[in-house]
C-alpha cells in the first residue's frame, strides 16, 4: 500500500474514523488504513476493501467479519463501511453514546466496544468542542 492510497483513503473517509466517527484531528496517533476483509480471510488491499479506523475500532474488530446481535442473537456480518451507509445504522447523541438501529448496527457496536466509558466520555466531550 503506497502513500497515495493512503491519503485517497483518509480523505474519502473525511478523516474521521468510519466505524465510531471520531475526528482524527483529536488525536496524536495517526488512524489506521483497515482492511474490511482482513488478509488472513483473502482480503486485498483494494480500495473497495480499505478504511480509515481509529486504533481502537480497528483493535477490537481484528480480523472479525460478524458477531452476534445482543438482541437476536444471530451471527450477523460487521458494518461495512463502503456498501453500507453510516446513517443507516448506527446513531450517536450528545452524551457520545452510538446506538445500533440495526441488527448490524448494534453488532458492531458491541464487537468494537464502541460505547466503553473512556470512548463514550471521548466523544461527548468532542462533541461540546464542535458545537
Ligand atoms: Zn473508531
Amino acid at each position: 500500500m503506497d502513500d497515495e492510497l493512503r491519503a485517497q483513503v483518509r480523505a474519502r473517509a473525511e478523516y474521521r474514523c468510519e466505524y465510531c466517527r471520531i475526528p482524527q484531528r483529536y488525536f496524536y496517533q495517526i488512524f489506521h488504513i483497515e482492511h474490511i476483509i482482513s488478509k488472513s480471510h483473502g482480503g486485498d488491499d483494494d480500495p473497495d476493501n480499505l478504511a480509515l479506523a481509529c486504533r481502537l475500532c480497528n483493535l477490537h474488530k481484528g480480523p472479525n467479519l460478524s458477531g452476534i446481535d445482543p438482541e437476536g442473537g444471530q451471527l450477523t456480518p460487521l458494518f461495512n463501511p463502503r456498501r453500507e451507509s453510516w446513517q443507516d445504522h448506527f446513531r450517536t447523541d450528545e452524551s457520545g453514546q452510538v446506538t445500533g438501529l440495526t441488527n448490524i448496527g448494534r453488532t458492531t457496536v458491541r464487537v468494537l466496544n464502541m460505547n466503553a466509558t473512556h470512548r463514550v466520555d471521548l466523544r461527548s466531550a468532542i462533541a461540546s468542542l464542535e458545537q
